[in-house]
């Protein structure tokens, strides 16, 4: 127990020294040592080197460890709790003491109202007054209810191996894998006697087509476009949902934000390894559309689609105002123009505008020395050593929950220890995403064909490269007619490079 840890528990304790037993005879573990003597000698053991007075001993015969069945001893020891009895538990491990999420709230809470402290042979004290206690309390519960949920330890590892092979149990298969092997298996319909044939699916095999699409996802993504144009892009190649339906905007961004896209089993809500399925995309771009999509100062035009290059990015040329020029109607029967929220120098034909912006992008681009427009690479940053990096701190993850399920390490040992490597993920994943974010200038130059490039983006992109790389002000233009014939001042649209 660290000295944190101890003090915490004595000012927990509040001086008394009046504690309960609490064992359990479960057939989910094996091994003698584990029968309700051994259990409650190694707890009256720790009584007694802390110098508690043992209250009352409570003992629940449960032969099924998963079945919610009622454990009546456990029922008697809350009730006695709640009326003082004793302010100190003793168990022989926390997967004695409760089974369920419920049963460890319904815990939790009665320890905070009567100040009980809980202390385990094998994992140590809990601090269940602690945030942070609390949290590990919840994360061990998980696991030994993962571990309870099966008979031993064999089904227990079979059923993290299901979980890494794809986590598919028979109902829908998500987009991207499940190819027929050519097999079928009888099935029984719901509610019926009847027994149809369902095609059995290699479910660490990606369908073809469905993997290239969360590759141009995840890619389209990278390139500054948006989860709409991908869920646009979707439709037109006619893709839809392992449901039959036309993947929706919402529907896309979830997919694009699955773990399983690179590889990455998850079991409970948490990453637990290496899956065995292929992946569709690397782990760096994964990590790098994670970061953008949910990045929250991510601008999303969803609502309100812009329609125009320039909105809300061309910038009035009146000094002090600083209004974003906004693309309205003149009157009724006008051209959509440009114009600040004061119209300062009126509006802007908005075509006319567009265009010539666009052909002074597309003729920089076009640049034999537009290459070097690109934004410095991430140097320094070896992807392949940090991909390993991060392999080997989820390794250590999963090796410290193993140790502690097996009693080879205290609750303090473990939470410390996942804590230092969960921090030294974050660090890698951040750095793993900041490699892998593209330019938004990638893609535009260096190809034969800018102008024909340029075109085949989406208009978001294209307002990115704006952004990233020209700053547009609209100075008052001239009236009447101008020198070259026409109507539209190009000499009161300031332009300057940003790179
Ligand atoms: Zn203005």
């Amino acid at each position: 127990m660290s000295r944190r840890l101890r003090s915490a528990v004595s000012v927990a304790n509040g001086g008394t020294t009046r504690a309960v037993i609490y064992v359990r005879i479960s057939q989910d573990r094996t091994g003698a040592h584990l029968g309700v003597d051994r259990q409650r000698e190694d707890c009256e053991a720790l009584a007694e080197r802390n110098g508690w007075d043992v209250v009352e001993v409570y003992v629940d015969n449960d032969v099924s460890a998963f079945s919610g069945k009622l454990r009546k001893d456990y029922r008697r020891m809350l009730a006695d709790l709640e009326l003082g009895t004793a302010t100190i538990v003793i168990a022989w491990h926390t997967d004695r003491l409760h089974r369920s999420p419920t049963e460890l709230e319904e815990y939790i809470d009665l320890s905070e109202r009567r100040g009980v402290s809980t202390h385990t042979c094998q994992a140590g004290s809990i601090d269940l007054s602690s945030p942070s206690g609390r949290m590990t309390a919840r994360i061990l519960g998980a696991v030994a209810r993962q571990e309870s949920e099966h008979k031993g330890h064999r089904v227990a590892a079979a059923r993290r191996q299901k979980a890494k092979a794809g986590q598919w149990s028979g109902g829908l298969r998500p987009f991207g894998w499940g190819v027929p092997t050519g097999e079928t298996k009888k099935k029984t319909l719901k509610g019926t006697d009847e027994e149809i044939d369902v095609p059995v699916l290699d479910m660490t095999k990606l369908v073809p087509e469905e993997g290239a699409a969360l590759a141009a996802g995840t890619d389209m993504i990278l390139a500054a476009g948006s989860v709409k144009g991908w869920a646009r892009w979707l439709a037109e190649k006619g893709l839809l949902s392992t449901t039959g339906r036309p993947i929706t905007h919402n529907a896309a961004r979830d997919l694009l934000l699955r773990p399983r896209n690179a590889g990455i089993a998850i079991y409970q809500g948490e990453e637990i390894g290496r899956g065995l399925w292929e992946p569709a995309v690397p782990e760096p771009k994964f990590r790098a559309v994670v970061a953008i999509l949910t990045d929250p100062n991510r601008v999303t035009t969803t609502g309100s689609e812009v329609k125009w290059l320039g909105s809300l990015i061309y910038k009035c040329g009146r000094p002090g105002c600083k209004t974003t020029v906004r693309n309205t109607k003149v009157g009724g029967s006008g051209a959509p123009s440009y114009r600040c929220q004061d119209n300062h120098g009126g509006g802007r034909n908005a075509a006319v505008l567009d265009a010539y912006i666009q052909d002074l992008l597309v003729a920089r681009l076009s640049k034999p020395d537009a290459v070097d427009l690109l934004g410095p690479a991430p140097d320094g940053v070896n992807v392949g050593k940090l991909q390993v990096e991060s392999e080997t701190i989820r390794r250590r993850l999963t090796d410290l929950a193993a140790m502690f399920g097996s009693g080879q390490i205290s609750m303090a040992q473990f939470t410390e220890g996942s804590d230092v490597a969960r921090a030294q993920l974050d660090g890698v994943t951040a750095q793993l995403a900041r490699a892998a974010v593209k330019d938004p200038l990638v893609g535009l130059v260096g190809v034969k064909d800018v102008q024909a490039a340029w075109e085949a983006c989406e208009l978001g992109r294209q307002r990115k490269v704006l952004q990233a790389l020209l700053e547009v002000t609209l100075r008052p233009p001239r009236q009447g007619r101008m020198p070259d014939g026409g109507y539209f001042d190009y000499d009161a649209v300031e332009t300057r490079w940003k790179r």
